[in-house]
């Protein structure tokens, strides 16, 4: 055996016992057998050992991706894969859910009546982006915005992540307590966080139980840049009888 057929022997041993060895630094609840959970292995690389990312990096960033948006619990039930097609309209909805995906152009809005699987689809979208490592905030608005008027510093940062964050998805936008007409303090925050996105462009989805005219009715600056900005997004699932729902491209 030749010096350097011995150096690649002491190296590899090396590696070998670090790979057994080290075990367990992320805590994320993913299991892999490959690098028994460090993120790396020890390789040999030109002659020396060298620390290189495990393959399920890009899934571990992306679990986390997912935790942070708040979407954790739902992503696990719905995806666009799931989304049952058993008419007409629903198809027309799932094809805009990819088409959107497609194009990343402007912003979706789709309303209707709770039940009409506007969170799914929506959720749907979220899960491909967060798949293809964009980062997604998920705002459920009652309980977002009943946060940001506190005006304490859990509100702040939320106020700030809304705004800036790459894309936002806001579910139920303007729902209230007892189906009372969104308050004027409602209003000033879907302006503030809406209009900071529109003059950035930043990509946003919002699902709402109120038609886009009601938002108009609501404020009409809000109206205007959701429609300025959903242009060929606009979707409205009407609900004609119990279960029986039609659709609406404005
Ligand atoms: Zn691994």
């Amino acid at each position: 055996m030749d010096t350097s057929d011995r150096l690649t022997k002491l190296l590899q041993a090396e590696c070998d016992r670090t790979n057994s060895r080290v075990k367990n630094l992320l805590n994320d609840g993913y299991n892999c057998t490959k690098c028994n959970n460090r993120g790396w292995t020890a390789e040999i690389i030109d002659g020396a050992v060298r620390y290189v990312d495990c393959s399920c990096m890009p899934l571990r960033n992306n679990m986390n991706k997912a935790n942070k948006s708040g979407l954790s619990a739902i992503l696990k039930k719905y995806s666009l894969d799931n989304y049952k097609v058993s008419s007409e309209w629903q198809g027309k909805i799932k094809k805009s859910a990819y088409e959107f995906l497609e194009n990343k152009r402007g912003w979706f809005f789709i309303a209707g009546q709770s039940g009409a699987g506007k969170t799914h689809i929506c959720t749907g979208i979220c899960r491909e982006l967060i798949k293809t490592g964009h980062n997604v905030k998920y705002m459920l608005w009652l309980d977002d915005v009943y946060k940001l008027k506190k005006f304490d510093e859990e509100g702040e940062n939320l106020r700030e992540t809304l705004k800036s964050i790459e894309v936002l998805y806001i579910d139920d936008l303007f729902k209230t307590d007892r189906n009372e007409i969104p308050s004027s303090a409602d209003v000033r925050i879907a302006m503030e966080i809406l209009n900071f996105r529109y003059i950035n462009n930043k990509m946003t989805i919002i699902s709402t139980e109120k038609n886009i005219s009601e938002i108009f009715n609501i404020d009409v600056a809000v109206g205007g840049r959701i429609a300025e900005m959903s242009r060929e997004n606009i979707i409205n699932i009407k609900n004609e009888k119990e279960k029986n729902y039609r659709l609406d491209f404005v």
